[in-house]
């Protein structure tokens, strides 16, 4: 059977008949949405579906073009060939991606949630979040923020008004140390499409993170444990590619509308995130790196906090002094420096610390 695109009738309702056909049982419809946050018609030119829309927002938006100049592990690297916050998104969604299409989950759905995951990283990835979490009063966790990007910073403070289940799968989406698979019920995303980019990020940065220590000179190829490379593979492609079938062939098998992944590949992957605890976040010459990323954010803080906000215009840095008056109320003034300073890129944040801190040599005349 094959799907023939019709003129003269809704392309979104061929789409959604569409969905009906070809997606399983366990996969999300755009029909059985949740809705946004605000109602909103339709797509007025009829040819996107709601989750198709999220995704383009996410792609359309300012916080997902900084991600480019957002560090993953290694800080504003100057080789070409580093994963950086964009790239690591990009990889996500292609693993994500994939295991949705074997599993007739759906993509666009999938692909909006893995393009949305980490928009609420902070420069200089980690420091700035470990940095961002100390400071500010309320904590600081990037998944919450990556959703307070799309609800309300966004789009000059508006937001993008994206569908519950996108929402949900960004906020669900981070595991940090703990088990990659939530132990309570409530912790997992309520779609199959949130659970396999949960899934997929850990994929994605395992294998990219020891690529990119490989290339940095951090790790030798024969330094994987041979009790990891052993159920992996030797080679990154090969790494992806076991961990991703394993995910497909487990869930099919258990076919009972959540995502499965057998004890061995678990075990594997939980063993090498640990390596690359070990051997590369707390390698030294990355984490000198770390402690002054920290310092950085720590200053900017602090500045900000005490004399209000300070942003490149055109090319001059202009002192933010209009809300001086609100700038009193504590709670306020830290939600204002917190996200601003979470939403700089590495080198933005280093420009304007140059500019607060280091002195400018006077020019011969
Ligand atoms: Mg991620």
């Amino acid at each position: 059977m094959s799907f023939v695109p019709k003129i003269g009738t809704s392309i979104k309702r061929q789409l959604e008949e569409r969905e009906d056909i070809v997606l399983s049982p366990y996969a999300a419809r755009n029909k059985h949405s949740r809705g946004r946050r605000t109602p909103e018609p339709e797509d007025t030119c009829d040819i996107r579906l709601p989750y198709q829309r999220d995704r383009d927002r996410i792609t359309h938006s300012k916080t997902f073009r900084r991600l480019k100049y957002k560090t993953q592990v290694f800080l504003a690297p100057t080789g070409d060939h580093y994963r950086t916050r964009l790239t690591h998104v990009l990889e996500v969604s292609q693993i994500a991606r994939t295991i949705s299409a074997a599993l007739c989950l759906n993509e666009p759905l999938t692909e909006a949630i893995a393009l949305g995951h980490d928009l609420g990283h902070t420069p200089f990835g980690h420091a700035g979040e470990v940095t961002l979490n100390e400071l500010h009063p309320g904590g600081f966790r990037h998944y919450i923020h990556s959703l307070r990007v799309v609800d309300f910073l966004e789009n000059d403070g508006r937001g993008l008004n994206l569908t519950l289940e996108v929402r949900n799968g960004i906020v669900r989406h981070s595991k940090g140390r703990e088990d990659i698979f939530p132990s309570r019920m409530g912790e997992r995303a309520i779609t199959l499409e949130g659970q396999v980019v949960r899934l997929a990020d850990i994929i994605a940065y395992v294998n990219h993170d020891l690529d990119d220590a490989m290339r940095a000179g951090i790790l030798g190829p024969n330094q994987v444990p041979s009790a990891i490379s052993t159920v992996v593979g030797e080679r990154h492609s090969q790494r992806i590619g076991t961990m991703v079938r394993d995910v497909i062939v487990e869930t099919l098998t258990a076919d009972d509308g959540y995502l499965h992944i057998s004890e061995r590949m678990l075990a594997a992957i939980t063993e090498l995130r640990g390596f690359l605890y070990e051997h590369v976040y707390r390698y030294h010459r990355v984490h000198d790196e770390f402690e002054k990323a920290q310092r950085i954010i720590g200053e900017l803080y602090g500045y900000f906090l005490e004399h209000g906000l300070v942003r490149r215009v055109g090319g001059e840095w202009l002192e933010q002094t209009e809300n001086r008056e609100q700038w009193r109320d504590e709670k306020y003034a830290h939600r204002m420096v917190c996200d601003y300073i979470a939403g700089m890129t590495d080198r933005y944040a280093m420009a304007i610390y140059e500019y607060l801190f280091l002195p400018t040599p006077w020019s011969a005349r």
